[in-house]
């Protein structure tokens, strides 16, 4: 070892400072990397530009984070909740209980989370690490079961306040304000299109908003679950996409923002983000794998060849370790 010498000028090419301390870690997120599939884009021998927009690179791992701070930071200002006083309760058993978890204990909220009692242990004991209070609901119930849950607590604690994720204006504004502006910036404005997964609509939405007013031509596409392509006509089914396909059209979701929704099987879906990971070194969630099928799907139709396309991954692989994302590793 003592006798290897680098070369002086050696580059490792990594990224630069933030310049800057942060006073809190709400204060950490977004500004998310936008990254190139080299070896798949070579593989696949795509004549358009596939981008993937990481946002595991928020604090607590995924998108939800943008939201989390959104919902609770905008409440404040409009004097809706108090540090140390009011309490937080939402139904959820993804990754915004996650969120709104490390916001409350960073800001000083108490946190009630209800969730269906199949909800992954991993899951359950994030939330308590960071003191939210987890409510589990009977398992025949599902969401339903959790939903009414929460609304019982709402009514019966003193000062209690949902962010209540699918109807709040502030989960598209942020995607508006923030993530849209980031694929503008880092794109240089050469963005053309950009497809995300949905669940809320928020991202998809807010994107669409915000993009749009700078660009007539930028096309933004959602992506939903084959087995629940309720925005296409089908019945809601059950599905293994965790994060979007929710079964129903929620108010956060401006479907005429979109210029379509595309359908990913679950299978599709797993296989993308396999690929991605092997191929690329992106171990990407399950919704993540929805994203990038749906963006290389777009990027073989002709009419987009030489174009940029960012697709959004919500999620880093690791958060299902349990699921068939890994099933036969
Ligand atoms: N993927 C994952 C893993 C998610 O947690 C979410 C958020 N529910 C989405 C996709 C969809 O994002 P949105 O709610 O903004 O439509």
């Amino acid at each position: 070892m003592g006798s290897r010498t680098l070369p002086p000028d050696v580059d490792f090419q990594l990224a630069p400072p933030r310049g800057r301390i942060f006073d809190s870690v709400v204060d950490v997120v977004g500004g998310t990397p936008l990254v190139g599939l080299p070896r798949m884009t070579e593989d696949d021998n795509l004549q358009a530009r596939v981008l993937l927009k990481l946002e595991f690179f928020n604090p607590l791992g995924s998108v939800k984070d943008r939201i989390g701070a959104a919902m609770v930071l905008a409440a404040e200002q409009e004097g809706l909740i108090t540090p140390g006083k009011s309490v937080l309760v939402e139904p959820t058993s993804g990754n915004t209980g996650i969120s709104l978890a490390f916001v409350a204990a960073s800001r000083g909220y108490r946190l009630i989370v209800t969730m269906p009692e199949g909800a992954s242990i991993e899951r359950r004991k994030m939330l308590r690490l960071m003191d939210a209070q987890v409510e589990l609901t009977p398992s025949r119930l599902g969401m339903a079961g959790a939903i009414a849950r929460a609304q019982e607590i709402l009514k019966t604690t003193p000062d209690a306040w949902m962010p209540g994720q699918f109807d709040n204006p502030a989960n598209p504004l942020v995607h508006e304000r923030t993530t849209a502006q980031e694929i503008w910036e880092d794109t240089a404005g050469t963005v053309d299109i950009v497809v995300a997964g949905v669940g809320t609509g928020g991202t998809a939405s807010g994107i669409a908003h915000a993009l749009k007013k700078k660009k007539a031509s930028v096309e933004i596409f959602g992506v939903e679950p084959t087995e629940s392509a309720i925005l296409n006509g089908d019945e809601p089914g059950p599905h293994g996409i965790q994060g979007i396909g929710p079964g129903f059209c929620p108010r956060t979701l401006d479907v005429k923002a979109l210029d379509g929704v595309l359908t990913v099987s679950e299978r599709e879906a797993i296989a993308a983000a396999r690929r991605c990971a092997r191929m690329d070194g992106i171990p990407i969630g399950i919704s993540s794998g929805a994203a990038l099928h749906a963006a290389i799907t777009l990027a073989h139709r002709p009419e987009n060849h030489g174009k940029t396309i960012v697709a959004i991954a919500p999620s880093f692989a690791e958060r299902y370790l349990s699921t068939s994302l890994f099933s036969g590793l």
